[in-house]
């Protein structure tokens, strides 16, 4: 990790050079102890091309309803996996249905259902291991589904997990240091 790459020049592509990191620049201010978060520490919570059955859409005011994460089509009973490394911090049910979250190194924290989880509190997590199995759909019929949910929270913001992965965005490529 951290090598320059050689011959200089290039474009910088999305999802390369893993010394690159991306900024969530304009999303308020700086968290403390803040992070930055390496292009390509994020990977899609399922396998295969990610299909996005729904998008973000945050409420403007935190009271209001709202879609505080990404639906993921996937198979019911497929395999659901942490987005990027980092620590299990809950592992169980929230209203009847399994939930797993994920703070990563980063300082982000993932929260994925409904799946039964195959993981305890306290597990550290790589980005692709497994966390539990889909057990449905999580808006109960989510056209296209099952559909798996995906939330990732900055302190108490949400933020789109979409413009984490790999060749999505916006994202800033901050200059090798
Ligand atoms: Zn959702």
């Amino acid at each position: 990790m951290g090598t320059v790459p050689a011959g200089g020049g290039s474009p910088p592509v999305v999802g390369g050079a893993p010394a690159r990191t991306v900024s969530r620049a304009g999303a308020g201010p700086a968290r403390a102890g803040a992070r930055e978060t390496p292009v390509g520490a994020y990977r899609a919570p399922v396998d295969g091309v990610p299909r996005l059955l729904r998008a973000f859409d945050p409420p403007p005011q935190p009271w209001l309803a709202g879609h505080r994460g990404v639906d993921l089509g996937a198979g019911s009973g497929a395999t659901v996996r942490a987005p990027a490394a980092g620590t299990v911090t809950f592992a169980g049910d929230v209203a009847g249905r399994g939930v797993v979250t994920v703070l990563h190194d980063d300082g982000l924290r993932s929260s994925l259902e409904p799946l039964s989880p195959a993981v305890a509190p306290g597990a550290r997590v790589d980005a692709g291991g497994a966390l539990g199995a889909l057990t449905g759909d999580a808006h109960g019929g989510t056209p296209g589904g099952p559909a798996l949910h995906w939330g990732v929270r900055d302190g108490d913001r949400y933020v789109d997990p979409w413009a984490l992965l790999p060749g999505h965005g916006p994202v800033v490529l901050l200059p090798l240091r």
